[in-house]
């Protein structure tokens, strides 16, 4: 949410910056929180999505665990206080010092998601004289029905293991020393807005759970995982109904077994909502069909639009009651064509120095910046 007082605050502000509502979060969270443990739900939140000190201290204040995908991020949890053994590791390519670090301080889960990272976990695990608790990410082959660079769950995407290898991944795990077979992951993909592939997920895990039953293995957790989408037409409705919906469909078709215990992994859907990209116009530049709002933002501040064509919400903070709207290609100053926020997008007027906001942001925004062009963010601003 951006208040009266939040755009009087921005006035004397650099530009571009991000803008942290903590207030809304903290409210979220705790809702989110009450949801899952009325179920006895364990929420890992996805660092990924946003890695801010202040989110993180967020999310450790009401209790939920972390999901990692790097070492950085692993060290990043632990030092913003979440306890070890609520740190799940996931990614294709852990390097030899980021298994280490994990084994070392004994967290949750690596969730393995190969059988060559299966046989170097344990060799490492085994050399230290520890055990490493795994789980095995499967790759279910269920269709998320997102942008295809957000799907990861189909057989031609590079993350988790087979449903082949289910048979030789068993053999291993009976032969091999230094591990223990804790769970079982899954994570389908990104941005996933109506809850038919997360239906579809809950058949392929009862069917993944009943092959390793049979085959005499305990599975103590099921991690689904993450993935849940958020409506970004509507940036200031909080729609926290929508993890009711997709708890209970879990709920209802999810055959846990008895004692067993059901994580997910969600980062979007948690801070998608909490942050909004402020920037200025720096040109409006006159346009043969439709004018450009080229502003001091770009590309190296939000890559969404450019790296996935996802659509935010834009307004413009200094004009916001002109009911006569314009048509504009907002656009970043990087020498990328790509470097594009929205084409025909209509607004109030747009003039040299309007502050405009680029809304719903909080999550892949600021963790996917980048320096590229030597540009540099302002430091944030937060709310509450
Ligand atoms: C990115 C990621 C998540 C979180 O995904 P969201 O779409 O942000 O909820 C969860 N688990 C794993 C393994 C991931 O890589």
């Amino acid at each position: 949410m951006i208040t009266t007082a939040d755009i009087q605050a921005f006035q004397a502000r650099k530009t571009p910056f991000y803008h942290y509502d903590l207030k809304q979060l903290r409210a979220l969270a705790i809702k989110v929180q009450n949801e899952a443990r009325s179920r006895n739900y364990h929420v890992h939140y996805a660092l990924k999505a946003n890695a801010r000190p202040e989110v993180l201290d967020v999310f450790v204040n009401q209790g939920f665990g972390a999901d990692c995908v790097s070492g950085a991020e692993v060290r990043a949890a632990l030092e913003a206080g979440f306890a070890s053994n609520h740190i799940a590791f996931a990614g294709v390519g852990k390097t030899d010092d980021e298994i280490d670090l994990a084994i070392e301080q004994d967290i949750f889960t690596l969730n393995v998601e190969s059988i060559e990272e299966l046989e170097v976990i344990s060799s490492r695990a085994v050399s230290r004289g520890k055990t490493a608790r795994i789980a095995l990410r499967l790759n279910p082959d269920v269709d998320a029905n997102t942008h295809r660079y957000i799907t990861t769950g189909l057989e031609e995407n590079k993350f988790g293991i087979s449903g082949w290898q289910i048979a030789e991944v068993m053999d291993l795990l009976r032969s091999l020393k230094g591990i223990e077979l804790t769970g079982l992951h899954f994570h389908i993909g990104s941005q996933i807005q109506n809850l038919e592939p997360f239906r579809n997920l809950c058949g392929r895990i009862n069917h993944f759970q009943q092959v390793f039953s049979d085959h005499g293995f305990h599975i103590q957790h099921i991690n689904a995982g993450g993935g849940l989408g958020v409506n970004y037409d509507q940036p200031d409705e909080l729609q926290a109904q929508d993890f009711e919906e997709f708890f209970s469909t879990f709920d209802q078709l999810l055959e846990l077994r008895p004692g067993q215990e059901l994580h997910f992994e969600l980062g979007r859907a948690l801070v998608a909502h909490c942050g909004d990209l402020i920037s200025r116009a720096l040109y409006v530049k006159r346009g043969q069909k439709t004018d450009f709002l080229i502003l001091d933002a770009g590309m190296t501040e939000l890559i969404r639009p450019a790296l996935y064509q996802a659509f935010h919400s834009i307004q413009n903070l200094s004009n916001s009651e002109s009911k006569e709207l314009h048509k504009y290609d907002v656009v970043g100053p990087v020498c990328e064509s790509s470097d594009s926020f929205g084409k025909a997008v209509l607004l109030p007027e747009c003039r040299r120095g309007d502050l405009i906001a680029i809304r719903m942001t909080g999550a892949y925004g600021e963790s996917m910046a980048s320096n590229y062009n030597l540009r540099q963010l302002e430091t944030p601003y937060f709310r509450g």
